[in-house]
């Protein structure tokens, strides 16, 4: 491993000649690749652009103040301390060079060059706005904590601002909250606006009336969560209804601005919809590893960003690249947690056999365990195989799984805490939010990239012009 320009010690010098494994991202598809190699006589490196793992299925309860960010994110190197072969660090990978089989990433101004045998890439998607990147202004997604965070702020803060407005109109306009997307991120996030507006709230302005809040979700296709079927996806839009959500399909957004969205309709009719908080939970677009890696190895990328891999899960003529999770495609796979962990097992799997000599593992089989989303505290819809529930059984399902997942004691233990909080009382705990967690990311935006690196303590020695800070030479 080489870094440049402030050098540091290895972390994944392979001394004793033992292989050495590379994995981008911390995600399901990272981590649970990482655990399965655990016992396994190979020194690993996992590069994360966070420090955390995220658990985004839960990151809506962040936003909307059930849970903190810690619980639904614990630091990889504490979920990682005990197994040894796993170095865990902080970087953006930023270049991956097939052909001298090294990653480089950075972080601060500081550049490393990690060489790999074998590869496992698993950097996930981020949100994608089909092409309107300047909604993301007024309507964050919800892909990180950063994004929850913001989240949390604005629609928290609208209430507050509603409750210091004298104009009517500007108070229905602070009230109004809209989703978009009908897909489960967007139904569990009105679902809990809505639960939040009404019942935690119902009591704590003396001024407006929370409970009148406005909760819009809205689509351009004809139905609310459409994989789970049409069944279930009425079912879910009669739940939404019935807790004071306005579900509205069929409705495409064609802008978005600090005061509203305009949302054209199936007849072509352009009306406009006053709302101080937009939320995008519509759309994903795979990492940009998955075109460089694309570019390097001629295997197809989707629109969407997603590699086509093998059905071994490694790209053409590479055997040694393994791409998992939601960067991914095959067989049209969704973009969901269990098929990046499956994904993640897989690989690592196939990494122990190739370096014990052994034949591969068959192809990739996806084992589907069934998708679940609530609608509203007690309420959800589930399908398990050819099985469907909804309400109180579903949402029972829905908890068993979820705390399941969760990694970590702790944090199973002090959400299961705070659900009850929630779910039984009226209270959430997490009503925290700061100016900079709103303006934050705007700010950072109109400093500049090289502002964080100035600040932060980044590069102390300049580097030499003829310098290749990559190193990839000497790597
Ligand atoms: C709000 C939300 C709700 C969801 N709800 C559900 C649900 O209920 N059920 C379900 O099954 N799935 C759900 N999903 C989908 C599920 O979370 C993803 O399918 C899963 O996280 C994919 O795992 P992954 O490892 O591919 O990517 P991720 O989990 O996204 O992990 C990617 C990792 O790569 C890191 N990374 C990215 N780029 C780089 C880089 N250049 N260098 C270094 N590190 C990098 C990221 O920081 C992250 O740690 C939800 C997703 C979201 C956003």
């Amino acid at each position: 491993m080489t870094t440049s320009p402030a050098r540091v010690p290895a972390g994944n010098a392979s001394d004793g000649g033992r292989p050495r494994v590379v994995i981008i991202g911390s995600g399901f598809g990272g981590l649970f690749a990482a655990k399965a190699l655990a016992k396994a006589p190979i020194d690993i490196t996992l590069i994360g652009k966070t420090s955390h793992h995220l658990f985004q299925p839960l990151l809506y309860q962040v936003a909307t103040g059930i849970l903190s960010e810690g619980e639904i994110a614990p630091a990889t190197r504490e979920v990682l301390r005990h197994q040894k072969n796993v170095a865990t660090v902080l970087g953006e990978v930023v270049d991956i060079d097939v052909a001298a089989r090294t990653v480089t990433s950075t972080i601060l101004g500081r550049t490393t060059v990690y060489p790999y045998d074998e590869l496992i890439v698993a950097a996930g998607a981020g949100q994608s706005y089909f092409g309107n990147d300047q909604f993301a202004e007024f309507a964050p997604g919800m892909k990180s904590i950063d994004d929850a965070l913001e989240l949390r702020g604005r629609i928290f803060g609208a209430f507050e601002l509603a409750e210091l407005a004298t104009d009517q109109a500007e108070i229905d306009r602070l009230l109004t909250f809209v989703v978009v997307g009908a897909g489960p991120t967007g139904v569990e996030m009105a679902g809990q606006i809505a639960e939040l507006a009404r019942r935690t709230l119902k009591r704590d302005f003396r001024r407006i009336n929370p409970g009148s809040a406005r909760i819009v979700l809205l689509d351009g296709a004809p139905a609310v969560l459409p994989s789970f079927g049409e069944k279930l996806g009425d079912r879910a839009r009669r739940q939404l209804n019935r807790i004071g959500v306005e579900v509205q399909l069929g409705a495409m957004v064609t802008n978005v601005d600090a005061d509203g969205i305009d949302v054209k309709d199936t007849d072509g009719q352009v009306r406009r919809i006053n709302a101080a908080t937009k939320i995008w939970a519509a759309g994903v677009q795979a990492s940009e590893l998955g075109r460089m890696l694309g570019e390097q190895t001629g295997a197809e990328v989707d629109r969407a960003g997603r590699i086509s891999v093998q059905p071994d899960l490694t790209l053409p003529g590479h055997p040694e690249i393994h791409v998992v999770g939601d960067m991914m495609a095959l067989n049209k796979l969704p973009g969901v947690a269990q098929v990046a962990i499956q994904g993640g097992r897989y690989a690592a799997e196939q990494i122990k056999r190739r370096l014990a000599g052994k034949q591969p593992k068959g192809e990739f089989q996806y084992f589907d365990k069934g998708s679940m989303a609530t609608i509203s505290r007690f309420s959800a819809v589930a399908e398990i195989g050819k099985l469907k529930f909804e309400g109180f059984i579903a949402w029972v399902l829905w908890l068993v799984v979820h705390v399941m997942y969760i990694v970590g004691f702790k944090s199973r233990t002090t959400t299961i805490f705070h659900w009850l909080i929630s779910f039984l009382g009226r209270g959430r705990s997490q009503r925290v939010a700061t100016q900079q967690q709103v303006y934050g990311r705007l700010a950072l935006e109109h400093l500049g990239p090289g502002w964080e690196a100035s600040k932060t303590g980044g590069p102390k020695d300049p580097v030499p012009e003829d310098e290749d800070v990559t190193n990839r030479e000497s790597a």
